[in-house]
């Protein structure tokens, strides 16, 4: 993908073969070792050095820097597939990716030069870094400041809920150059955050789900940074900058929300079809083929729906409305397809050597990650007015 144009979208046909090589991918090398990663909650390595062959640390970065340039129809497709076998290793590309759509986005040619190649091989990784102990929906209210000290600036916060914290050396971190502003948003910027002397990692933190990637609290003490890592090299731009990668953020997301969705309906309809009670398999019970209409059509659904925000952001259309709702049913579609999936499998729902259990830990998260989904349903409500004023 082009972050602002569709005129150097790749080719359809090098998509289709790209997602082609995913899809195959994703069950030779993922489908044999999640559940054992995933109960270890180990973090995948091997993965993470097949995803740099693959080209996967620059999916969505211009062809420019070295990266894919897949626009975001194609990269949703992508995180589908992988999602609906392995969600949390689509957090270590997506959270990466989002640092260096900030970078290309706003970053001077100096940023984008120094950084980019680097964050597309794979050599640097990381992720952003916005959410504190006190402020998460309301960004306006973290409290980690940047002093400007000479040509540097000397940074001290804690961030936490990190995604790729341990294991990524580089974050976009969003802080306040000028804590009195008013409004808020205009004492807000985002730097360009190398794991450094004063930057340390204060804990992983244990999840209900999403294993085997590291979520964690980043603690920075008098940590010193050259000006030349203000993102754009001016200040006052963070919220912005920071905020408006979230729509692509969204559909990521909810790419994810409908991996799962179908995940749990294949891994459901299969086994539907091999259960046998009562003289017959369980597909052929009308309780249980009204849960499989459902999240056929739940799945189905959110597919679509995050195909059409895809290609709005593709269009360069303003896409707010349409990542919100694609998020929002998506993740909610993955929730409740686990869920019904856990069902379908009776006892051996609740066991740890079935794949459904570990949809079903997943699934929550995508619910919350990029706005929760109680934003979602304002930011939906907000701009479908916007676009419908009364007559
Ligand atoms: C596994 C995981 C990975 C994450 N990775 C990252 C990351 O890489 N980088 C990062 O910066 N953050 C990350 N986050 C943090 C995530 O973005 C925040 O948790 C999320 O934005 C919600 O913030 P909060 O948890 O502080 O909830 P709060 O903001 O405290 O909200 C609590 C509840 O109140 C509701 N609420 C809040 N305000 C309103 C309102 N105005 N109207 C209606 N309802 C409202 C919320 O919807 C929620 O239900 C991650 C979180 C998780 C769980």
């Amino acid at each position: 993908m082009t972050v602002t144009s569709a005129s150097s979208m790749s080719n359809v046909g090098e998509d289709a073969q790209l997602l082609d090589t995913i899809e195959r991918w994703t069950m030779r090398e993922l489908k044999p070792i999640v559940r054992e990663y995933d109960h270890a909650d180990r973090y995948p390595a091997i993965v993470v050095e097949q995803m740099k062959e693959l080209g996967l640390f620059g999916a969505t970065v211009s062809e420019e820097y070295g990266g894919l340039g897949l626009p975001a129809t194609t990269y949703s497709k992508m995180i589908m597939i992988i999602s609906s076998v392995w969600m949390s290793v689509t957090g270590i590309i997506n959270s990466h990716l989002m640092l260096a759509l900030a970078i290309e986005k706003f970053g001077t040619p100096e940023q984008k030069a120094k950084w980019l190649p680097k964050m597309v091989s794979g050599e640097v990784r990381g992720g952003l870094a916005l959410t504190e102990p006190d402020a998460g929906t309301d960004l306006q209210g973290i409290r980690m400041t940047a002093r400007r000290d000479g040509s540097d600036y000397v940074i001290n916060g804690t961030k936490t809920w990190i995604t790729n914290g341990a294991e990524g050396s580089c974050f976009a971190l969003l802080v306040k150059t000028d804590p009195q502003a008013q409004p808020r948003h205009k004492g807000m910027s985002l730097f360009i955050a190398p794991k450094q002397k004063g930057f340390t990692v204060g804990r992983k933190l244990e999840k209900l789900g999403y294993k085997s990637i590291d979520t964690a609290e980043l603690v920075f003490e008098d940590y010193r940074i050259p000006a030349d890592n203000l993102i754009g090299g001016v200040e006052g731009q963070g919220f912005y900058q920071a905020t408006s990668g979230l729509e692509l953020g969204r559909i990521n997301v909810a790419a994810r929300g409908v991996g799962i969705a179908e995940g749990a309906l294949k891994l459901a309809a299969d086994y539907a079809q091999t259960r046998r009670t009562f003289g017959k398999p369980i597909c052929e019970h009308q309780a249980i083929q009204l849960k499989l209409g459902e999240m056929a059509t739940r799945a189905r659904a959110a597919r679509l729906l995050v195909l059409d925000a895809a290609a709005a952001f593709d269009r360069g259309d303003r896409c707010d409305m349409e990542a919100g709702m694609a998020k929002y049913f998506a993740s909610e579609a993955a929730l409740e397809n686990s869920i019904e999936g856990m069902r379908i499998h009776g006892a051996y729902g609740y066991s740890k050597e079935f794949d459904i259990e570990r949809l079903y830990r997943d699934a929550p998260l995508t619910c919350i990650g990029e706005g929760t989904n109680e934003m979602q349903r304002i930011i939906i409500s907000r701009q479908f007015i916007n676009r419908n004023p009364a007559i």
